[in-house]
């Protein structure tokens, strides 16, 4: 490894610092900083370009350093930096909501903000069980979510969420907790491009846990219509809509955690659109503000905070919320955010560039540990065969290479997850792939 491309600035002390989901002892010895970044680049200390294979951690899906939105932010500096959130408003807030509620799909009119992806998990579920509690079903206080899931680290996303690692040192978590199998089939699924064909069926496991505990006892359903950090894994043809219709016939509330599939990633504003099974509830984060602040929201529909506004007993219709909620900074950024998408028609675009990306990221196929390929909108996957007694490693390493070749891509295990900003261009895809595929013949 090139030295330069650990450079860290004299003055620069790396101890104090408790970096997330990081190797912090492997981190601090060879730290991998960024220092700049524009449009699908981000820039090294040393001035090195990395081409950025995952928007950030699939935030920035408008590229980096828009003029628009660090304007935007700004401004709003300048004008009003914080405004309680609590019992009093200002109107980028309001903006902000109507502009999301006219994106979203039909029917998710509503919104309530938050910070992050799991402060937008918590919040869903808390909304869940609250509504069943105002309709006098308050006997539905248990909670589906589904293997491998992730939905954050919140205790209620830890709870529902399915991988192991990320709950196993936190306790029993919230009870009364039921996980769907997943869906992934190595010999059905190995290959798809886009959604695979098989098991659709799966989704009938929800049935099995209304036989088991009762109908009346099951608040919600929550999955991400396309799960993102377990490795992209995209739903069986007709999975969703049979949870749909599951949800409708038991009276459970359906969550879509579109923290990643938000915003342009599947090639339309929302997984629920482009797969067209809308939730009742739908958690967004990351590519609402381009990930330059942080913010996330909860899409309520109608029936949902019509019961709040009608049936709750105290003038507060929620006891919930963050003091950063609907912050005016954020608001902004999101607004600015929009525009761009927008203006820009970036969400045609990842379905347009969408075809060329399938076949870029099949073209690995028969590449050396190449066990399967997956990919919809503009995201994809490619899984290693794990070497022998060492799991992830093969992956982890490909990452490394990836970065001193100056490629930014994402693993999980020994999947690489690829989700570059929608304004890649069709030779910064070859470029992408064109490494990963050098990266795979260098590696043992
Ligand atoms: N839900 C999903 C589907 C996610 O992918 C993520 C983040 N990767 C989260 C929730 C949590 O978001 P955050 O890290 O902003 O809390």
């Amino acid at each position: 490894m090139s030295d330069a491309y650990h450079a860290v600035p004299a003055e620069l002390r790396l101890d104090a610092l408790w970096k997330p989901f990081t190797a912090n002892r492997q981190f601090r010895a060879a730290p991998r900083l960024v220092v700049g970044a524009e449009g699908v680049h981000y820039r090294a200390a040393d001035g090195r370009r990395i081409l950025d294979g995952c928007s950030g951690l699939w935030c920035v899906n408008a590229g980096h350093g828009r003029r628009e939105i660090v304007e935007a932010i700004q401004a709003q500096a300048a004008r009003l930096d914080y405004a309680p959130a609590f019992q009093m408003g200002h109107p980028g807030e309001f903006r902000l909501a109507e502009r999301l509620a006219a994106m979203a799909p039909p029917g998710l009119d509503h919104v309530f903000f938050v910070n992050s992806g799991s402060e937008a998990v918590d919040t869903a579920l808390k909304i869940a069980l609250a509504y069943h509690q105002l309709r006098g079903e308050g006997t539905r206080t248990r909670l589906v979510g589904r293997e491998r899931a992730y939905h954050g680290v919140n205790f209620g996303g830890l709870s529902v969420g399915g991988i192991g690692a990320n709950r196993r040192l936190f306790g029993p978590l919230l009870p009364g907790v039921d996980h769907l199998p997943h869906t992934h089939h190595p010999e059905h699924n190995a290959f798809s491009r886009g959604q695979p064909a098989w098991g659709a069926h799966l989704a009938d496991a929800l049935e099995d846990l209304v036989a088991l505990h009762g109908a009346g006892t099951i608040a919600a359903v929550i999955v991400e219509p396309m799960m993102g950090s377990a490795g992209v894994y995209l739903p069986p043809v007709g999975y969703l809509e049979r949870l749909r219709a599951l949800c409708d016939r038991h009276g459970i509330l359906l969550i879509f955690d579109e923290v990643i599939t938000g915003f342009g990633r599947l090639g339309a504003a929302f997984a629920a659109e482009r797969f067209g099974v809308v939730p009742d509830l739908m958690t967004v984060a990351k590519g609402l503000t381009n990930g330059a602040v942080p913010m996330g929201a909860v899409l309520v529909s109608e029936a949902v905070h019509r019961t709040f506004m009608e049936a709750a007993a105290t003038p507060i219709e929620l006891f919930h919320g963050y003091t950063y909620s609907g912050h005016p900074l954020a608001c902004a950024a999101g607004l600015a955010t929009l525009g761009v998408y927008e203006d820009e028609g970036l969400f045609a675009r990842a379905a347009e560039l969408a075809p060329a990306w399938e076949d870029a990221i099949h073209a690995l196929r028969g590449r050396r540990h190449v066990t399967d390929l997956r990919n919809l909108g503009l995201v994809g996957a490619v899984e290693l065969e794990p070497r022998p007694g060492a799991p992830g490693a093969r992956g982890f390493e490909a990452f490394l290479r990836c970065f001193e070749r100056g490629v930014l891509v994402r693993v999980t295990g020994d999947v690489i997850a690829l989700a570059p900003p929608l304004v890649i261009e069709r030779a910064h895809i070859d470029e992408l792939l064109g490494v990963l595929a050098e990266v795979l013949e260098t590696i043992d």
